[in-house]
């Protein structure tokens, strides 16, 4: 018997990586295949915007193909890009709208100006929890933003940063990325609740019972140009298959 695939796809895989030089932000991005419709959950910081043309296009997806984009919240590292998809809608929460019309002038995570850029999209506003499809369904996780919010795909859940890493989710503490929200922690640990797989927005995938571990093995590579006359620095994280450096076309 054949297994049915699953209806996400990682674009990107997020990491939970930390650097003394800048603020790595490599968050998650998802394809959701399902119930007749193509939905790109979260669009990452703008660093990703060519690479992310390149997969859509390897994998023979039009950009104008995307009908919905899901952005769980409006943080620089995963919500730019979202104006790449001509025929989208843009659902976002409504909580986390307000908050981009207005952010906290000392919240360094969320641009000033997003909320005007959004507002140049098809937005959907989206209050309280809803199905948007069979099997898919938007859940409020609020803390980590105001209006954070995950999509639940069957099982799985695409969770954004209600949960960063699996590192919180063994701990049950906002360890990566701490806010002053205390709703945080509550999404955290009501996330565990929803789903039997957990998409992380900045790690990759885990299984949550019988104890918690990641569906797949990583691998991450790291090139620095530190001598002009040297050879560079590269530094390899994980098991490689042979490729060249860039993965994007
Ligand atoms: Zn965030």
């Amino acid at each position: 018997m054949s297994e049915t695939p699953s209806p996400i796809t990682l674009l990107f895989t997020g990491v939970p990586a930390a650097a003394d030089r800048f603020i790595p932000g490599i968050s998650t991005v998802a394809l959701v295949r399902s119930a007749g419709r193509t939905i790109l959950f979260d669009t990452g910081p703008y660093a990703y915007r060519p690479i992310l043309q390149g997969r859509l296009k390897r994998l023979g997806i039009d950009p104008a193909a995307i009908d919905t984009v899901v952005l769980s919240h409006v943080h620089w590292d995963c919500a730019a890009n979202a104006d790449l998809f001509p025929n989208a809608q843009v659902l976002i929460h409504e909580r986390e709208l307000a908050y981009a019309d207005a952010p906290q002038t000392h919240d360094a995570r969320t641009q000033g100006y997003i909320g005007r850029v959004l507002r140049k999209l098809r937005l959907s506003p989206i209050s309280g929890e809803q199905d948007i499809a069979e099997g898919l369904r938007l859940v409020e996780l609020p803390g980590h933003t105001p209006g954070s919010m995950g999509l639940l795909v069957g099982r799985a859940l695409l969770a954004g940063d209600a949960v960063t890493c699996a590192g919180d989710a063994v701990a049950g503490e906002i360890g990566y990325q701490p806010v002053d929200d205390p709703r945080a922690r509550e999404s955290l640990l009501r996330a565990l609740t929803l789903a039997d797989i957990i998409y992380p927005g900045h790690d990759r995938a885990f299984r949550i019972a019988p104890k918690i571990e990641y569906l797949e093995d990583y691998a991450l590579r790291l090139r620095l140009f530190t001598d002009p006359a040297g050879a560079d620095e590269e530094i390899q994280i994980g098991s490689f298959a042979a490729k060249s450096f860039a993965s994007w076309p």
